[in-house]
């Protein structure tokens, strides 16, 4: 049995001599890639402005952003110097795709579902209503294949992507009226971007996407009835407490939202190899320090929301079964009408539907039973 045993074994060795054979062939091309690369050279600076969805100095992510161009400073002994610019500083917070695909900026911030105009799949990258949280989108961007699909959506933009935030779960939003039933829904002005927006507009809503800068006006003018944002931290600094009635949880749109560094392909690739694994080290970072920063203060912030009386409400479960169906339908549509999106979707679900047994015994299990 023993000798029966090492079979299997053998052979898997050999398969992974086999991958170890591609992997170097791989290395190799990497390695011709370093060749072409700019030679490093320690007296030529770089000067690169970031624009970003965010405005100027945000708390966690305009200031990660700050972070992000401190960090990549520090890292390449000032060889590569980033501005970083906030939403309407050098051009409007929703231009800021545009404005590096064309060079106009080197670098961006943001969140791929701000893209969706242009890129439907993009969403994916961001946020899917009933998704996947922080830790799964994650694991699927970074492990789990879905880089290479995101880099193959931005190709004709003359951008690459990379993962640089993650909002973490969000909260569903502040509405002035009761939300009892599905019909609560319909004819309600929302704030609401990427794909939630569109279920909540099948729902019977109207979505409306702004800027951050915009929504504490919109809301108190009644030009939107409901906005949804971030989390108790960023909400609470908006105001939103002060002129809508009821918070409710969760964020059903919003699980996870990842948040992305772009950077112009040309002005990558114009930089030595070096810089450009700075930038990378850089954004992964980014991404981890706004995952904790958040999950600190937003539980800091819902403490002190609740202390001063804040109405903090669940979505009843038929409501959120019927978005949960919507969804389904949305997604389904978006899928037939174009073929990007239903290979990015096929990715996303079947990493969702492998990892769903190892989180049904794990974290499902400490949420609902133990913690
Ligand atoms: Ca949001």
């Amino acid at each position: 049995m023993k000798k029966l045993n090492r079979h299997p074994f053998l052979k898997k060795g050999g398969l992974m001599l086999a991958a170890g054979a591609s992997t170097l062939a791989a290395c190799n091309n990497t390695a011709r890639n370093i060749d072409e690369a700019p030679a490093f050279d320690p007296n030529k600076k770089y000067k690169w402005n970031m624009v970003t969805t965010w405005p100027p100095n945000f708390p966690i992510l305009g200031e990660g952003c700050n972070k992000f161009a401190q960090w990549v400073d520090q890292m390449s002994g000032g060889r590569l110097q980033i501005r970083v610019f906030g939403g309407g500083e050098l051009i409007p917070a929703l231009e800021a795709f545009d404005a590096v695909s064309s060079g106009t900026a080197q670098i961006g911030h943001g969140s791929a579902y701000y893209w969706a105009g242009k890129i439907p799949a993009a969403q994916f990258f961001a946020s899917v209503p009933f998704g996947m949280n922080a830790q799964q989108v994650n694991a699927w961007i970074m492990s789990g294949g879905g880089m290479a699909l995101w880099r193959e959506l931005y190709e004709p933009f003359h951008l690459i992507p990379f993962l640089a935030g993650n909002t973490n779960a969000q909260m569903g939003g502040w509405f002035n009226k009761e939300i009892n039933n599905i019909d609560d829904l319909k004819g309600l002005k929302m704030r609401i971007p990427g794909l939630g927006g569109r279920v909540f507009e099948r729902a019977g809503g109207s979505a409306i996407l702004s800027a951050g800068s915009e929504i504490y006006t919109n809301l108190e003018r009644g030009v939107i009835d409901a906005t949804e944002w971030i989390g108790p931290f960023h909400d609470y600094k908006m105001g939103f407490h002060k002129i809508a009635k009821y918070y409710y949880s969760p964020g059903w749109h919003e699980a996870g939202t990842a948040l992305e560094v772009f950077i112009n392909k040309s002005s990558y690739e114009s930089l030595p190899k070096d810089l450009q694994v700075i930038l990378e080290t850089a954004a992964a970072r980014l991404n981890l320090y706004m995952m904790t920063e958040l999950e600190v203060r937003n539980a800091e912030y819902l403490k002190i929301m609740r202390a001063e009386g804040v109405d903090i409400r669940p979505f009843p479960a038929e409501v959120l079964a019927v978005l949960k169906e919507t969804t389904k339908q949305v997604i389904a549509e978006m899928a037939a009408n174009d073929p990007k999106s239903a290979r990015v979707y096929e990715a996303f679900k079947s990493f969702k539907e492998m990892n769903k047994p190892r989180s049904d015994l794990t974290e499902k299990v400490f949420y609902n039973e133990i913690s």
